[in-house]
């Protein structure tokens, strides 16, 4: 069969914040195609609630910014990036405004309306529009994609492949039309952008939306490219328990806002922790673990929080919808997989140790996020690494390109049947999940590995493998990271990441 081919200077895979910046900015520098499997409603971009963190107030400042981050990365935040992602962030709010992102602001004082969440010491979260700050930052951006002569966005296209050359140069993708089943062949001349987002949906209980099944982390690997720490899953506490896959959330703004933890009796859960309702997440999402697993269901008491419907829409609806009124019920709530803290290790600018290979967004591991993410930090992230990869590719010179035939498709993934997904999620749920220990875990790579015995190509099995063997290697307790077994932080283990690379073989598979 004769395959479509295409080419552009840039490719970038995904259409979250991540992609939609580096598109907007790339295509000053060239053209560029934007590919993704699910359109903008499915990124978790676009669901974000809080908003993005900077230290725009006058009480704030870039230095608190950075120490809230530090703290709650638990030794393992790479300083020299999150002092540049910090400083960075007041640009990149003033670049989306520019865009037309608008962002809300107090009625009476005219100044920007700014929100607390878990861990930060000050009011810094901006908000578009309330708890529909993803929605709106992103209908605004991708307004500016379609405007833009110089990017083409295909949709529904789901990368299976990176096309790698003679010289072990990525150039390229090979992804699938999810409505006609035909290949297309994507040629990057100056650079391939992965910014497929998360990889929540590995897990039985999640908040991300379906598409984040970690493919980034896949396709990466599989040509060479080291990934980083991906036990640090962060499980966000207050999820409703209410539903199924994808759980819905509800954002520590909300208890930003006044609403507190409790148990049935009404008792505090979080009583006996000095930040109470806003200690860090992996400490919250724990503490209800432990309840739940001693039959006692915990509670997100919202009732008092003034004009909760007006400040907190989105939430209030889909509280609603799945049967509770937050303004008169308690809401049960449950931990749930929401971000990854690991990915592809990157520089800001996105660069891999793979040639022609960048990675932005969730996908990517800076070194910002550490052992545990500061709320609303990555959005802040996506942008700024969307930026920095512009910087870094606007002078880029073309790949030669030898023959048509010399760009070859590596380990061709599969997207999984939903059977085999929710095996995975059910085994990763189990085994690696907020509490682990040594033997739960080599039963979970026991699990997968007989999974990938019958479905070798399935990219959800080859991630989620990595993950349980990131997790394996660590044998200590660190931020999100717990294990039952090795319960300790252990000081020895500060600054030091996880990486996994394979040797660099590149076993071509021809194309048809
Ligand atoms: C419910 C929720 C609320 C959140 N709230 C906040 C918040 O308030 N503030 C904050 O900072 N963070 C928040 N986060 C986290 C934040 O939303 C994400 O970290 C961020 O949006 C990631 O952006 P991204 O562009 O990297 O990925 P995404 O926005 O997830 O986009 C990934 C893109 O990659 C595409 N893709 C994936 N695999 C493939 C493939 N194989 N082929 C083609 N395309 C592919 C997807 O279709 C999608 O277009 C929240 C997350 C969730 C789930």
């Amino acid at each position: 069969m004769e395959m479509n081919r295409l080419a552009f200077d840039f490719v970038i895979v995904g259409c979250g914040l991540a992609g939609t910046a580096a598109a907007l900015e790339l295509c000053q520098w060239g053209d560029v195609a934007v590919v993704s499997k699910e359109p903008v409603t499915g990124c978790n971009s676009y669901w974000a609630q809080g908003g993005i963190a900077a230290a725009v107030d006058h009480g704030d400042s870039v230095e608190l910014h950075v120490a809230d981050t530090l703290n709650a990365g638990h030794g393992l935040c790479h300083p020299a990036v999150v002092a540049d992602v910090a400083g960075a962030a007041p640009d990149r709010v003033r670049w989306l405004e520019r865009l037309g992102v608008s962002f809300d602001v107090d009625g009476k004082t005219g100044r920007l309306s700014l929100g607390l969440e878990g861990a930060h010491s000050r009011r810094r979260i901006l908000h578009a529009g309330g708890d529909a700050s993803g929605k709106n930052v992103m209908l605004s951006l991708h307004a500016r994609l379609g405007d833009e002569l110089n990017i083409v966005h295909l949709n529904h296209h789901a990368v299976n492949s990176l096309l790698v050359d003679a010289n072990g140069r990525v150039a390229g993708v090979l992804a699938t039309d999810a409505n006609s089943g035909e290949e297309l062949w994507i040629r990057a001349r100056r650079g391939t952008v992965l910014a497929t987002g998360g990889a929540g949906q590995l897990y039985a209980r999640t908040t991300n939306p379906p598409g984040s099944t970690g493919d980034g982390i896949a396709l990466a690997h599989s040509v060479g490219a080291t990934v980083r720490n991906l036990e640090f899953v962060q499980f966000h506490p207050t999820a409703l328990d209410a539903d199924c896959n994808p759980r819905f959330l509800i954002s520590e703004a909300v208890r930003g806002a006044g609403a507190h933890l409790v148990y049935r009796d009404g008792r505090r859960l979080m009583a006996f922790h000095p930040m109470q309702d806003l200690a860090p997440r992996d400490v919250i999402a724990r503490t209800i673990y432990e309840s739940l697993q001693r039959g006692e269901p915990v509670y997100l008491d919202a009732r008092k929080v003034d004009d909760f419907q007006a400040r907190f829409p989105t939430i209030f609806n889909g509280c609603l919808a799945r049967g509770y009124n937050p303004e008169r019920d308690l809401l049960p709530v449950a931990p749930a997989a929401h971000f990854m803290m690991g990915g592809v290790e990157a520089t800001l600018a996105g660069e891999t140790c793979v040639p022609g290979l960048y990675a932005v967004g969730e996908v990517s591991s800076t070194g910002l996020h550490g052992a545990n993410r500061l709320a609303s930090n990555s959005l802040l992230e996506c942008l700024v690494m969307a930026h920095q990869l512009s910087l870094v590719l606007q002078d880029t010179e073309e790949m030669p390109l030898e023959a048509p035939d010399s760009l070859q498709p590596v380990t061709r993934f599969t997207t999984p049947p939903p059977e085999l997904l929710s095996q995975v999620q059910d085994v990763m749920w189990t085994c690696a999940g907020i509490v682990r220990d040594g033997a739960q875990l080599q039963h979970g790579l026991s699990n997968l590995l007989a999974l990938q015995d019958r479905y070798p190509h399935a990219a959800a099995v080859y991630t989620a493998l990595l993950v349980v063997q990131s997790a394996l290697l660590r044998e200590e307790s660190r931020g999100a990271h717990y294990r039952s077994d090795f319960p300790k932080t252990e000081s020895a283990l500060d600054c030091v990441d996880t990486r996994l690379q394979q040797p660099c073989t590149y076993a071509t598979v021809p194309t048809h």
